[in-house]
């Protein structure tokens, strides 16, 4: 979306006069801020606002909803199945194209763990994030209403896997909106919650250095939360997640954050990949060794040409992918024009991690911050870089609003299912089953 967004400014005339043509091929109709994932699960900003409507902000571009199966670049063609193909009948289409940018990003990197497919769920997309809310306000209820002490006890339990920003931030970010929740429970207390982090390494939070992420632990393990480092998750079968110092959980919520990989897309191109699956890049973001193809982001093997270590790439982060997404445009510019290439050349700033309402960590240019100050910092840095106006102005209504009431505890899990009430009325779907209810 930045590049697109940027290309669509720089080739203002080239668009109008008809000489150049911009398709975005995009699987949502929109572009997810993934930063705010854990804000929006907490509930304290609403799904629309973390997510930026593409059609509205790429107005001279052209937006084909669908997947890109395949690029044969030597071909210059595209293979993509829209949303209407299988309804068509006619299969996939053929993109052709001069210049291609690829972009798609990461998804989970999941290891062989039995029972992970079929009970974990992962957390990098907005319906991920909105029904893990539903999901950890519904356990509440389920614990509230059993009489079964391990069904109340499982209900309750929540384990995360992985001590990234991702993992880390959606853990504190759950947990302080449940604990809040708690109070409008006559049977549940704050303590009966069990929230449990595993991670594999020696620490947490890695983004904001070693000082920070002790605190982190620390303040995490304040709350009554189990943070487990050096420990990994072995199985999740049954609904039972067995970890790798032996404890076991019986637990509903298993939550995987442990790390990410480049997305599939990538291994149905003719383009150059690393040992790791992301494409080899230049400095100037062009895919090593061919013409007029060019990556960013996540997906993007691109050299760090700040750091004096040799070989290091950028980080797969929002904050190089935003950055890189910009001088890619220029660079696509430059080379419609015959202009001169640019490098890509950004030093890491550091990092904001926010760890639930008022309180957070961070780590920025050298500045190391905790507690309030880091957590008003993550606010300030996140709303300055959410694109467009519309979107900062509406995230920032949101958290004043929140600052004047309550905070939101509804679970909408049935959004989930709209058709189930109207089916039962039309006398379509089954009737729920269950045992004969037993008296008070
Ligand atoms: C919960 C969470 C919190 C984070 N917090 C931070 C943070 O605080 N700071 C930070 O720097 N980074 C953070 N990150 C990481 C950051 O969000 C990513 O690094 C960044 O989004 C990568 O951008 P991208 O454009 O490469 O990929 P994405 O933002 O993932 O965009 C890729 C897009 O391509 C689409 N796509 C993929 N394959 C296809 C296909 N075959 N056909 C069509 N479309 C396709 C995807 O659907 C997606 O819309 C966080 C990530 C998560 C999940």
């Amino acid at each position: 979306m930045y590049t697109a967004l940027r290309l669509q400014r720089k080739l203002k005339a080239e668009l109008k006069s008809g000489a150049v043509r911009i398709t975005v091929v995009t699987r949502d109709p929109y572009m997810t801020y993934q930063p705010f994932l854990p804000e929006a699960a907490a509930g304290n900003i609403s799904p629309r606002h973390v997510v930026v409507p593409l059609r509205r902000v790429l107005h001279q571009c052209h937006i084909v909803i669908g997947e890109a199966d395949r690029i044969d670049h030597t071909k210059r063609t595209a293979t993509v199945t829209t949303l209407a193909s299988p309804e068509d009948g006619t299969g996939a289409i053929q993109l052709a194209y001069d210049h291609l940018v690829i972009a798609p990003g990461s998804i989970s990197r999941t290891l062989p763990v039995p029972g992970l497919a079929d009970y974990a769920i992962g957390f990098k997309t907005v319906e991920e994030a909105i029904g893990l809310r539903n999901h950890v306000i519904e356990q509440m209820d389920i614990a509230s209403s059993t009489r079964d002490p391990a069904i109340r006890d499982a209900a309750l339990t929540f384990v995360f896997v992985g001590g990234g920003y991702a993992g880390v931030e959606a853990l504190a970010e759950l947990e302080d909106m449940a604990r809040y929740t708690a109070r409008y429970y006559h049977n549940i207390r704050p303590e009966d919650l069990k929230w449990i982090l595993v991670e594999a390494s020696g620490r947490i939070l890695p983004e904001v250095g070693e000082d920070m992420g002790r605190y982190a632990i620390r303040e995490l393990r304040a709350r009554n939360i189990d943070v487990r480092l050096q420990t990994r998750l072995d199985s999740c079968e049954n609904r039972v997640a067995v970890l790798s110092d032996g404890a076991r959980f019986p637990t509903r919520t298993v939550v995987w954050t442990a790390g990410v990989k480049p997305a599939p897309i990538l291994a149905a191109c003719d383009l150059p990949l690393n040992e790791r699956g992301r494409l080899k890049c230049t400095a100037e973001l062009r895919v090593a060794g061919t013409e007029h193809a060019w990556a960013a982001g996540d997906a993007a093997a691109v050299p760090d040409v700040t750091s004096a270590e040799k070989g290091k790439e950028c980080a797969p982060n929002a904050q190089h992918a935003v950055r890189q997404a910009k001088v890619l445009a220029e660079n696509v510019a430059a080379s419609v024009r015959g202009g001169e290439l640019k490098e890509y050349r950004h030093k890491y700033a550091g990092s904001v991690a926010s760890l639930g309402l008022h309180k957070g960590v961070a780590h920025v240019y050298g500045r190391k911050l905790k507690g309030y100050p880091a957590w008003f910092m993550h606010r300030a840095y996140h709303l300055s870089r959410v694109p467009t106006f519309n979107r900062k102005a509406r995230v920032l209504a949101e958290w004043t609003l929140a600052g004047l009431f309550k905070r939101e505890i509804v679970s909408l899990g049935s959004l989930e299912h709209p058709r189930a009430e109207f089916e039962i009325a039309a006398g379509g779907g089954p009737p729920a089953k269950g045992p004969a209810p037993q008296e008070n």
